[in-house]
């Protein structure tokens, strides 16, 4: 992948709106994933909450602003590849593509000002033991056994996560998951390999790498216990969170603008990348994070439209 040439300053603005033109995939029994359908005052097909309708407001919403009079600048980003890792905005914040005051970050919030997030962190973690008939077990070595070991140890740490409290959060810790796990080729041969993810959602202010050094020490006692523990970690993201203070004045005017108090969010977003380049980000637009995601994706009209005005009315209040 060819780099984005280094800027000696990046270009200042005012306000970033921010949006992913990405989508996840959609089933292909669903006919209007790709014809957007209007029905009950909802707009239907994948992506139209996540996140179509927040670009489409940007754009609405720049098109009735005087752009002549505007004193400070706006910055319209629109990003790619959010869903498989934030590596649009990454690359955004590696290059210091821009510098932001502020930021507002689309996501299906029903437009409620979201000012901070928990981050993302992923890693895949390899258990090699050896292979043997099952019925000489002295043979071989159960990488499934193994892998039982530090699980049991890894659901401990979990639990010790949960010491480090962040009151705005739901939960209000870092979230620990197994969700895959993977070994051995038949009921009788001893598994020469075991294989499981580990997802965590560090809450801002916790180091994302905290979790992984703890289960480095965890692979290290299992070591001592078992000599031949063969373990292989793959941490594929340690993406922070992020937090933007309540008394910010874009948390404050958007709690205004939408009638709605500010909130968190629990699932990873850009505005971390938006954070290192120097703004103070809040996740607002419309449509519900509940329908994203899913076959029958929708957002509702009145949302849609209620965001070009809030998007206006920021606009004009920062950078007219
Ligand atoms: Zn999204």
């Amino acid at each position: 992948m060819p780099s984005i040439p280094f800027r000696r300053a990046p270009p200042k603005v005012e306000l970033a709106l921010v949006g992913h033109t990405d989508t996840v995939p959609y089933d292909p029994r669903w006919s209007e994933a790709l014809r957007l359908t209007e029905r009950e005052a909802r707009l239907y097909g994948r992506g139209a909450c996540d996140t179509k309708a927040f670009i489409a407001a940007t754009l609405a919403a720049i098109e009735t602003v005087e752009l002549k009079n505007l004193r400070r600048a706006v910055a319209l980003i629109f990003t790619a590849d959010e869903e498989i890792g934030l590596i649009g905005a990454k690359r955004l914040a590696e290059a210091r593509a821009i510098h932001s005051r502020y930021a507002i970050v689309g996501e299906p919030t029903s437009l409620r000002p979201m000012r901070a997030g928990k981050g993302y962190c992923l890693a895949e973690v390899t258990i090699k033991g050896r292979e043997a008939h099952s019925a000489y077990p002295a043979l071989g070595s159960s990488a499934i056994f193994r892998a039982a070991g530090l699980l049991a140890r890894i659901q401990d740490l979990g639990a010790e996560l949960q010491n480090y409290q962040h009151a705005a959060f739901d939960p209000p810790f870092t979230t620990l998951n197994v969700g895959l796990i993977k070994g051995g080729t038949a009921k009788n041969v001893i598994p020469g390999e075991c294989r499981f993810t580990l997802e965590w959602r560090p809450v801002p202010g916790q180091d994302p790498g905290s979790l992984l050094s703890l289960v480095f020490a965890a692979i290290e006692e299992e070591k001592t216990r078992y000599p031949e523990f063969v373990c292989d970690v793959d941490a594929a993201r340690t993406d922070e969170g992020f937090e933007t203070a309540p008394d910010s004045k874009l948390v404050t005017m958007l709690e205004e603008l939408s009638g709605h108090p500010s909130g968190t969010v629990a699932f990873g977003t850009e505005a971390a990348q938006l954070t290192e380049l120097g703004a103070e980000a809040v996740v607002l637009g419309p449509g519900d994070i509940r329908v994203a995601h899913r076959t029958g994706e929708f957002v509702p009209l009145a949302e849609l439209e209620t965001c070009v005005k809030i998007l206006r009315q920021a606009i004009e209040r920062l950078c007219l």
